[in-house]
């Protein structure tokens, strides 16, 4: 017996709005932000962001934390007081559970890679306890490329700055 033609059709239809939706099917931190995937313990959870481990750790304490919503890198951020909000509120949340849970490193490390050294499409924000495990990761997790631009990593404060939404200085006039 041959299939019904409406449910082909249902499937089509189905395929086509999970790719319209986002990534939904597609990207693993949506799925992990949106707590279906149960492989994975989330460390914090809010409206805007969920932090949980890195699945391959380079640091004593090595976490990411990304919004639910899905922005693809940090290419697609812009300048305005949403998004430095947004980046504000991931470096705050990945500072107090390093804090907490590595309160004795020294060092610590808060970054994200930019295309096309990212490996999930999904933005996320590295926070690392140094010391770096082994010790020659840090280079993935460094600024300076061979010209010595912001290459591959490019620190928070660093991208909160690029960011940071123009405000008028009416003493400059
Ligand atoms: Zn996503
Ligand atoms: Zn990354």
């Amino acid at each position: 017996m041959a299939t019904p033609l409406n449910q082909i059709n249902n499937g089509g239809m189905i395929g086509r709005m999970a790719r319209v939706g986002g990534c939904l099917s597609e990207c693993i931190f949506c799925q992990i932000a949106s707590s279906s995937s149960t492989s994975t313990t989330l460390l914090h959870s809010d409206d805007k962001v969920v932090a949980f481990r890195d699945i391959n750790p380079s640091a004593f304490r090595h976490y990411l934390v990304i919004p639910k919503q899905h922005i693809p890198t940090v290419k697609n951020l812009q300048r305005s007081p949403e998004d430095f909000s947004l980046v504000s509120h991931m470096l705050d949340v990945g500072k107090s559970l390093l804090h907490r849970d590595a309160p004795q490193s020294k060092h610590y490390r808060f970054g994200f890679h930019q295309p096309p050294f990212n490996s999930v499409d999904h933005l996320h924000l590295h926070c690392l306890a140094l010391p770096f495990t082994p010790s020659w990761r840090f280079i993935k997790y460094s600024s300076l490329g061979p010209l010595g631009g912001f290459i591959g990593f490019i620190e928070a404060e660093k991208l909160l700055e690029r960011i940071k939404p123009r405000v008028p200085h009416p003493s400059s006039m």
